[in-house]
């Protein structure tokens, strides 16, 4: 099957879908025509033996995320009207006319490289994805023996923690309903008992090769979907997919020093991988809480803390919060308004290395009223300030 060929099947057609189906809508159709045509339960049925070959590669293809997405990709750029050099009906064949009469795994990628830059380079650049997704999906078979095993998809989700959990680290527990191995079979798809055989249509490689003129195609085995085996007798809990969709707790250990918006990687705790493949990785996108008392910039965290003009004109000890306890702070005397006082290593814990500081914003707060005592006193304050010649406004440039 060429790349072309391949791309013009319609796989959502033959899961009976639309084209934006979700994975899950794609999965109950699957597992409802594999039940139905499965060759167990129709011997000798040609027509269910062709639809059950066709919905299993299908599956294979939309029912994982990452080739969905380049199977998109993939017919989208054709229905754009980018045809394959070479693949065409006759047409391209003669660009390929260097290398005529040799046979050769069909690399995609180097064609990509002279039908798009011209220059034969066999990145496939400016082809984003696709390219390094075609060569890597022909010639699989050809350059490693077996097909790259393929991962279960990845997983988002998101948690909101309160600023100080996520200034000190946390460890919470999370819920997730995706899918997980089945704990019938242990994820090997084959029921209890019985083990997976080897595809003898292409001999465990998970790929067959058809001859087409000069040059040979690697095309995904249509009867194993690429997996190199087959389930004689699938599980009955998950239809041989070796993955059951069930709600789960994990731990999520979130480190010290995690800012708004950063994402958590769990590797291994996404979705489960077809069959006992590796799962996919979770992130989960942290979202913090404002604090009523915090602020941080970097590792250094901020606090501002109202003081009386007494207090920073003949200085004293202050106390202030911090993450843990709360400590005593001295204001040198004459301090101005608005300075900020930095305590070292008071801050946010950083994950190797120093903690960063604690900064402490001094911010007069004017008494609104005053008793009589207060008030005669600050008014011979402020005949005393007067005597002793300081003027507030004596370097302003206002006043000048
Ligand atoms: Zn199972
Ligand atoms: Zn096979």
């Amino acid at each position: 099957m060429t790349q072309r060929e391949w791309a013009e099947k319609d796989y959502y057609a033959d899961l009976g879908v639309s084209k934006s189906a979700s994975h899950d809508e794609i999965k109950k159709a699957y597992r409802k025509l594999a039940r139905e045509n499965h060759p167990d339960k129709n011997p000798g049925n040609k027509a269910a033996e062709d639809k059950f070959k066709r919905v299993s590669e299908a599956y294979s293809v939309v029912g994982d995320e990452d080739k969905r997405r380049e199977y998109d990709e993939l017919r989208s750029a054709l229905s754009g009207g980018f045809r394959f050099p070479g693949t065409g009906t006759g047409a391209g064949a003669g660009g390929m006319g260097g290398m005529g009469g040799r046979n050769f795994d069909f690399d995609v990628s180097d064609l990509f490289g002279g039908g798009f830059g011209g220059a034969g380079g066999s990145t496939g650049a400016g082809t984003g994805g696709l390219g390094d997704f075609l060569g890597g999906f022909v010639n699989r078979g050809a350059a490693s023996g077996r097909p790259k095993a393929r991962r279960g998809a990845d997983v988002e989700t998101e948690i909101t923690l309160d600023f100080r959990e996520a200034a000190q680290g946390v460890t919470i527990p999370l819920q997730l309903t995706n899918p997980s191995p089945c704990t019938n079979c242990n994820g090997s798809g084959a029921a209890p008992g019985t083990h997976p055989v080897t595809c003898t249509t292409c001999n465990g490689s998970g790929f067959t090769k058809e001859q087409k003129g000069a040059f040979a195609f690697s095309a995904p085995c249509p009867d194993c979907g690429g997996q190199g085996t087959r389930i004689e007798h699938p599980c009955p809990e998950c239809d041989g997919t070796g993955v059951t969709t069930r709600r789960r707790t994990i731990t999520v250990r979130v480190p010290a020093g995690v800012v708004d918006g950063q994402k958590v990687r769990l590797a291994g705790q996404g979705e489960a991988g077809l069959r006992g493949r590796p799962a996919g990785d979770l992130f989960v996108t942290v979202h913090v809480r404002p604090d009523e008392v915090f602020t941080r910039s970097g590792n250094d965290l901020e606090v501002t803390v109202p003081v009386s003009f007494g207090e920073l004109a003949l200085g004293g000890t202050i106390t202030v919060p911090t993450l843990g306890d709360k400590i005593r702070v001295r204001v040198p005397a004459g301090t101005a308004d608005g300075r900020t006082l930095r305590v070292r290593g008071r801050g946010i814990p950083k994950r190797n290395g120093t903690p960063g500081d604690l900064l402490v914003t001094v911010r007069v707060k004017v008494p609104k009223n005053l008793d009589d005592n207060a008030t005669s006193a600050l008014r011979s304050y402020v005949e005393a300030e007067r005597a002793s010649g300081f003027n507030p406004r004596e370097d302003w440039a206002g006043a000048k």
